[in-house]
């Protein structure tokens, strides 16, 4: 499991070291295209801080972790999805099919998503 900075790729997206479509960026959160998209629209939302997993959020991070969702909202305006609908999710750990262990939001629209989720 990469929970360090130094094996991060979303880190290693941070740094400029992985190219990525990136098309937000604010003082505490950067969005890219994910590579494997599940949607029309599929946005990955991270903070510039590296977090692995949402049991490691700790008060402090109440803020940084709030500007994912404000990053969402923006996001799905230019996107042009906020009125239709979409889906911003955070998978934790391995019953959720986390795969990167730096916190991100999915950000999913453009067609109607099924519920429950898989
Ligand atoms: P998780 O499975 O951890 O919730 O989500 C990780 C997401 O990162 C997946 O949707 C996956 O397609 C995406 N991803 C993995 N590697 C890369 C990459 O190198 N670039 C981009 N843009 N997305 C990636
Ligand atoms: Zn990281």
């Amino acid at each position: 499991m990469a929970d360090s900075k130094a094996d991060c790729l979303f880190c290693s997206i941070l740094s400029g070291d992985v190219p990525a479509d990136i098309i937000f960026e604010s003082e505490t959160a950067i969005a890219f295209r994910d590579i494997n998209p599940q949607a029309p629209t599929h946005v990955i939302i991270i903070p510039r801080q590296h977090i692995p997993t949402i049991n490691d959020i700790s008060a402090d991070d109440q803020t940084i972790v709030g500007s994912l969702y404000t990053a969402a909202s923006t996001i799905a305006v230019a996107e042009g999805v906020a009125d239709d609908g979409y889906r911003v999710v955070m998978n934790c750990n391995a019953d959720a099919g986390q795969s990167v262990f730096h916190i991100h939001l999915h950000l999913l629209g453009g067609r109607a998503l099924g519920w429950p989720p898989g």
